[in-house]
């Protein structure tokens, strides 16, 4: 499952930043996730849980906090950047709920909000990162 190979990724690469810095335990992790990410967040925890098991006794009580991360899309046409939930404001209910759980659709309905130009891309939402630990 692509949850769970995130969630070990996430996790061997938590020890690996523990290890150099002569860490043993690890004891909280922060994530940033991208709002574009489609992520399952309960198989993710699962996921987790089983990356935590499998890496003890370094991982027997990790705190985990996830922050989301705001998508921001740029327009290749006169580079403005904006935020992916403002412009789900200027749709109608029914779309930007669409377009919320199918970001792919949003090229068929966002345009941008400086030129009206339909040609943008994603510069920030995507993705799962390790943004901090602490260990001991
Ligand atoms: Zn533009």
């Amino acid at each position: 499952m692509h949850e769970w190979a995130l969630a070990e990724g996430v996790v061997v690469s938590a020890l690996d930043e523990m290890k150099k810095n002569g860490g043993t335990r690890l004891k909280k992790i922060r994530m940033r996730v991208g709002e574009l990410q489609r992520l399952e967040m309960d198989a993710f925890s699962k996921g987790l849980e089983a990356a935590f098991y499998s890496h003890r006794p370094a991982t027997d009580s990790v705190e985990v906090e996830t922050v989301t991360e705001a998508a921001a899309l740029r327009c290749r046409a006169c580079g403005k950047e904006w935020l992916f939930r403002d412009s789900l404001e200027t749709l109608s209910e029914e779309r930007a709920e669409f377009v919320h759980f199918v970001p792919e659709a949003a090229r068929a309905f966002l345009r941008c909000p400086a030129c009206g130009s339909p040609d943008f891309e994603a510069v920030r939402g995507r993705g799962v990162w390790l943004d901090s630990l602490e260990a001991e």
